[in-house]
């Protein structure tokens, strides 16, 4: 029996963990942490080992399906893109490209190939319909992100290795691994900060497993997040503890946020809070004298009413007590494959066109999800009757779910780009299922601009694709080819060179690029090593800060030179990177955009709310990932998971019993679900994990369905959302509690 050990990077989350594949033939026969990864040295989670798993499942799509007579039936490829080309056509020229939406989901962020191929593809269909899972999720931190430092992922990461002090809101890193702060090895990292010394402190409404491990826990109430910490900066200015360090002659607006941050003493935001007074001034005092200290905010902080505010407030603190960009506290990346190219300075100006129905400003090209459905439901000039979705089941993971599900029976025609037969693909026409992870070759464009270090790995395809499968990069040009008007079957690798050579077209042509005035064909033909989508990975590489220019730098990195480090590279801890990083019109940190500034009188009527009614949060679990990973049988198995958690006090009050099931209703609908009692949940507050609800008819997830568990969105309401970013508001959502009748 053949056998050999694959190193490859896990892409199931944003850790980005170094595996050892252990494959005999043609099957994993076992998978743990690469202990030679000198990024993730040996760490792995139960996700990690079970792609081979995913691979073997019986339930993933191997062949395209086409929906007849609401029956999905297997069919070529060739009958796949026909079926596309024949139905999206016609309803384009009778109503418009606007008639066209596109979901696409967070794995998206995981593959460089749908990184390269996306943007072209949504170009094609030329819609401004186009959705995805940032605005349910991390919106509010590349708006605020953007306004102060002048582009959506010119975002600070907490240095978590060198940190004396870390501040964590709204984040379990110890279950979800960790988000725009990409490491492996959570737990370990933070039990590193307590062993040196230093002070973690956990800011959420439940004790959660990171909270547990923590040195101080600090129980909020949901949504509030925005109002401590702009508490926390109003003490560092009313006790003159601001310093801004090597900062001083980058930061414009620090008189404006002192102003804008007077009406929230600590005693005037501890009501609402549920934080006192003392509280909150010892936290920012301990923070403000902390050598090297960090706050980082995560999903908790952004999917709420001020999400784009709270994730602003973090970096004010950041930077008034000289934390940015030092050390320890928060810093920029600089990313193997990032331009050598000094960025381009400009304003960032959201809004440049909004959505029809609710008139929703844009971001980043993109409408909030929150109001996806009503796009397709609502009658009129511009309704949407085409979707299309890309490794996207926003039936589970966007608001007001049992509407949106509603509203896909209805479309005219939807095409999914995804391995399952899941919640929200049951309603597409056509289904085309993409390899397995294995079967790609896999380098992180998005995770290395997150990373706590400087770190790159690429790898190769474990196994090769299977016979009658396409690669996603190669679905997802046949798709822009066809919204091109190209028909079904043109050749997909021609029009990737084709796109490769007006790229490689433009970086010659641009003064700023390391490659201007080169002849285009030496570098096409230098980039030949490589086929398909990995020829535009090693452009970025060799045009990118470390990378050779095409033979200027014979030490410079190539894709070729990276692929030879099997077990990844790690090029060290972050550096100081301001003020070359920064990207605003000033070239400064614009500490008091005046968006979020003026936001700032709406959180600070919300001060006034009583906060009496109980209100829903999620949680993430070790063994989920978003709505997926529930079809992998030894993930699910145990004690189901998908409970209502419940503070005693409120369990008695109510007349709940653990184990029983409670009834949970919210202005958007009703849910019925098994109660768990803890006292590791604040009082007020319940708890339901999301991704889950895998009951839906016409769905093929057989191990899924066998515990689908609840489908948490059907609770929550689309109306409201962070008006600054778009993001629907995920959690705080107001709740009834009952027993069943
Ligand atoms: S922590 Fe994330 S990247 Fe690491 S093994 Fe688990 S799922 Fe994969």
């Amino acid at each position: 029996m053949a056998s050999r050990i694959a190193h490859r990077t896990c892409p199931l989350c944003e850790a980005t963990c170094g595996l050892a594949i252990t494959v005999e033939d043609d099957r994993v026969k076992v998978i743990r942490g690469d202990r030679d990864n000198p990024f993730s040295k040996g760490f792995i989670c139960p996700k990690g080992s079970t792609l081979g798993r995913l691979r073997d499942d019986p339930d993933r799509l191997r062949r395209p399906l086409i929906k007849r007579n609401g029956v999905h039936e297997e069919v070529t490829w060739d009958e796949a893109f026909s079926a596309v080309a024949e139905r999206l056509l016609p309803i384009v020229e009778a109503h418009g490209t606007q008639s066209v939406a596109a979901y696409v989901g967070n794995p998206n962020a995981h593959s460089f190939q749908n990184n390269l191929a996306l943007r072209p593809l949504l170009k094609a269909l030329g819609t401004r319909n186009i959705f995805s899972a940032s605005t349910v999720d991390q919106m509010p931190r590349q708006v605020s992100c953007a306004y102060m430092f002048g582009g959506g992922l010119i975002t600070p990461i907490p240095d978590i290795d060198r940190t004396d002090h870390l501040v964590i809101l709204g984040a379990n890193p110890f279950e979800s691994n960790g988000s725009l702060a990409t490491a492996p090895d959570w737990p370990g990292r933070l039990e590193a900060i307590l062993d040196r010394g230093g002070q973690v402190v956990v800011v959420d409404p439940r004790r959660t497993k990171t909270a547990e491990a923590a040195s101080e826990h600090v129980a909020i109430r949901p949504g509030t997040d925005a109002a401590l910490l702009a508490a926390m900066a109003w003490v560092i200015f009313d006790e003159d503890l601001v310093d801004l360090g090597l900062l001083e002659r980058h930061v414009a607006g620090l008189d404006a946020v002192a102003a804008a941050v007077l009406p929230f003493a600590p005693e005037a935001v501890a009501g609402w809070t549920g934080v006192d007074a003392d509280t909150i001034r010892r936290l920012a005092r301990e923070f403000a004298a902390a050598e090297r200290a960090c706050v980082y905010g995560r999903i908790g902080t952004h999917t709420v009413a001020f999400g784009t505010v709270a994730s602003w407030a973090a970096d004010v603190l950041n930077v008034i007590t000289g934390n940015l960009d030092r050390p320890g506290g928060a810093m920029f990346t600089t990313p193997l494959a990032q331009p050598a190219k000094p960025p381009r300075r400009k304003s960032f100006t959201p809004g440049r066109w909004s959505s029809r129905v609710r008139e929703l400003p844009e971001a980043f090209g993109e409408l909030p999800v929150a109001t996806m459905a009503d796009e397709m439901l609502t009658p009129g000039e511009g309704q949407v009757r085409v979707l299309f979705t890309i490794a996207g089941n926003p039936v589970l993971t966007t608001p007001d779910a049992g509407r949106l599900d509603a509203a896909l029976e209805g479309l005219e025609f939807m095409v999914s780009v995804d391995p399952y037969l899941n919640e929200t693909t049951r309603h597409a026409d056509v289904i085309l299922p993409p390899p397995p992870v294995l079967e790609k070759s896999h380098f992180d464009l998005a995770f290395t601009q997150l990373s706590v270090r400087d770190y790159a790995m690429y790898s190769p395809a474990v196994f090769p694709m299977a016979e009658d499968s396409m690669s996603e990069f190669d679905i997802l040009v046949k798709l822009t080819a066809i919204a091109m008007g190209m028909g079904p079957h043109a050749d997909p690798s021609m029009l990737a060179e084709a796109a490769l050579a007006q790229q490689v077209g433009s970086e010659v042509s641009d003064p700023a690029s390391p490659i201007h005035g080169r002849d285009p064909g030496e570098i096409l033909g230098a980039l030949s090593e490589w086929s398909g989508p990995e020829k535009a990975l090693d452009l970025m590489i060799r045009i990118g800060h470390r990378g050779d220019r095409f033979g200027e730098d014979p030490e410079g990195w190539t894709l070729s030179k990276l692929a030879e480090h099997a077990h990844g590279v790690d090029f060290g801890p972050l550096q100081p990177r301001i003020p070359d990083v920064l990207a605003t019109a000033s070239g400064l940190i614009e500490l008091a955009p005046a968006a979020i500034i003026e936001d700032l009188p709406r959180l600070e009527a919300s001060l006034q709310s009583n906060g009496n009614g109980m209100v829903l949060v999620g949680r993430r679990e070790l063994r989920s990932n978003n709505s997926w990973l529930h079809n992998v049988e030894v993930l699910v198995k145990g004690t189901h998971r998908c409970t209502l958690e419940v503070h005693p006090d409120d369990a008695e009050r109510l007349g709940l019993r653990d184990g029983e099931p409670a009834k949970v209703a919210s202005k958007a609908g009703t849910v019925e679900i098994p109660v768990k009692i803890t006292d590791a949940i604040r009082p007020g507050v319940v708890s339901i994990p999301y991704g889950w609800g895998h009951d839906a008819s016409g769905s093929r997830l057989s191990v899924a369905s066998e515990r689908p568990g609840v489908n948490t969105n059907v609770l929550t309401d689309a109306e409201p959302i962070d008006p600054l970013s778009g993001n629907a508001v995920l959690n705080g959502i107001p709740v009834e509690v009952s027993t069943p009748a």
